[in-house]
């Protein structure tokens, strides 16, 4: 293998491996070094595992409902391990696909953890590699708080290893991993508690979304525990473990406890200083616009920096990155503004732009807001039911639109289309000169009144 690269990518994740493959395009001799699975978190422990499992979910969700609709199914017997086997087989597939893809675009892999020697140079598995440009892409790993007995819980990497559905979960945390999971374990059948530390949970999500989610969870049977912190976990002989709060409850019989209170950057073993790269208080290497760090001819995007932290974004940081360093598009960057986004909660959320709270704190007396709430029509005929609530956040006499935010069935597909109208600048009346499509949730966007 050569030791001279045009281009070195720490981390084959979402966005080293999108960015090494951009400027391999372009001609550039690119070398990704990965010390994990290919594919980094959103492959492996991320967004892919975890939306199967969504789907697995939404399937028991539809199950439960089929006899409304006249079919004789029910849930019987539901395998989580048979799951986890297909789920597994299928990332491994990914893995592959991700190894050929390199191969393809002629880039260079190599499997290890990388470590500055200086600021051209990187060692992995005692080689030492040079390239005038280097790109961190590291990524982030699940924290775990400092309270006696911690270790006896998981973060989100354990969940996917479960082998077997448990009977009785407790999930701490209050952001999108938090309520993922809870509302996956719950409706697959696990008795599950969310316990969160202030009043709401996705407290930066617009208030008719957490509050109308946190309705929905309540409805669904999650046992959601407000302004509820853990101060200890035990385990039993039987492997049970108890959780004692704050609150001073003992949650006892647990079989899994899930630890979602958020992700740092992985930098431990980069050695930055050998290279003199900076990173803020808690880590996160710090950029300007073009995904420079301070050091010239070294560059980090995706989770290591902690801005927006997403698969798409990581990957359109990347590729804006090789454009800029290797296609001479010297203006290329990446826009952060309206990036929308999705929890995979049940019912899910789709959100692009500001809140309601956002918008007034800039624009105050300026910002309008149009809200609907309604059960879906595909409840109907259920006797489950659940919530959809939508809001408009507009400004000024143009009603230009700031906001978007959608909770309910298939929320998750729809906001992508109405994100690009946000992006181009709609307004309110351009939403209603389009013709509704009937009878769906989305037509409320455009009839709101
Ligand atoms: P990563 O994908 O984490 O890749 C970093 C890679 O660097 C890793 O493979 C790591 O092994 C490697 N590495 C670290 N240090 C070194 C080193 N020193 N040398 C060599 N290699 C190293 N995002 C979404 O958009 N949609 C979702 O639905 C979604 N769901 C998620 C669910 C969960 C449970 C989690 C945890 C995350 C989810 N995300 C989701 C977030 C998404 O996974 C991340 O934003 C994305 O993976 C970030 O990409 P990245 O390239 O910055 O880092
Ligand atoms: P987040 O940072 O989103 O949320 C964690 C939350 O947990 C904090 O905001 C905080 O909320 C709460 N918290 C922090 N410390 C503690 C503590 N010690 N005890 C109890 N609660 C605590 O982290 P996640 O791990 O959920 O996800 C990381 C990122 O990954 C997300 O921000 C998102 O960008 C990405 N992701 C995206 C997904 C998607 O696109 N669907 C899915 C999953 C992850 P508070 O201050 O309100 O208490």
């Amino acid at each position: 293998m050569d030791q001279n690269y045009d281009y070195i990518v720490i981390g084959g994740g979402s966005g080293g491996l999108a960015s090494a493959k951009r400027a391999a395009s372009y001609g550039a001799r690119a070398l990704v070094i990965e010390g994990g699975p290919i594919g980094g978190t959103c492959v492996n422990v991320g967004c892919v595992p975890k939306k199967v499992m969504f789907n697995t979910a939404a399937i028991a969700e539809a199950l439960h409902d089929a006899s409304d609709y006249g079919f004789s199914a029910s849930v019987n017997n539901f395998s989580w391990n048979k799951i986890k086997k297909d789920r597994d087989a299928y990332i491994a597939k990914l893995n592959e696909i991700h190894h050929r893809h390199l191969e393809n675009n002629k880039v260079d892999e190599i499997h290890g953890y990388a470590r500055f020697v200086n600021a051209n140079t990187v060692e992995v598995n005692e080689q030492q590699f040079s390239a005038p440009h280097i790109l961190i892409a590291t990524g982030g790993y699940p924290v775990v708080p400092d309270i006696e007995g911690a270790e006896l819980g998981m973060t989100s990497d354990g969940f996917f290893e479960m082998e077997e559905l448990p009977s009785r979960a407790v999930v701490v945390g209050a952001g999108y991993i938090a309520v993922e999971l809870a509302g996956i374990l719950q409706t697959l059948g696990s008795k599950t508690s969310l316990l969160i530390r202030r009043e709401k949970f996705l407290r930066s999500f617009d208030s008719l979304m957490n509050e109308t989610l946190m309705e929905e969870m309540v409805t669904m049977g999650v046992d959601v525990c407000p302004t509820t912190q853990v101060s200890k976990v035990t385990k039993d002989e039987a492997g049970k473990l108890t959780i004692t709060t704050d609150q001073g409850q003992e949650l006892k019989d647990v079989d899994c406890l899930i630890w979602a209170i958020g992700r740092s950057p992985n930098v431990k073993n980069l050695q930055l200083k050998a290279a003199g790269v900076e990173a803020n208080e808690k880590g996160y290497i710090t950029v300007d616009d073009y995904s420079n760090t301070n050091v010239s001819g070294i560059y980090a995007v995706g989770d290591v920096i902690g801005k927006v932290e997403l698969t798409p974004v990581a990957i359109a940081a990347g590729r804006k990155l090789a454009d800029r360093l290797f296609n001479g598009q010297s203006e290329a960057k990446l826009d952060y503004s309206n990036i929308a986004s999705v929890v995979f909660s049940h019912p899910p959320i789709g959100s692009v732009g500001m809140t309601e709270d956002e918008a007034r704190a800039q624009y105050g007396e300026e910002v309008k807001v149009y809200t609907t709430k309604f059960t879906n029509m595909y409840h109907a005929v259920t006797k489950r039911k659940t919530k959809t609530a939508m809001k408009l956040v507009v400004l000024g006499a143009e009603e230009k639109v700031l906001g978007i935010h959608i909770l309910g069935i298939g929320a998750d597909e729809m906001i992508q289309g109405f994100a690009v109208a946000v992006k181009m600048g709609a307004t309110k009346a351009d939403l209603d000169a389009t013709v509704a499509i009937h009878p769906t949730s989305s037509e409320e966007l455009v009839t709101l009144r």
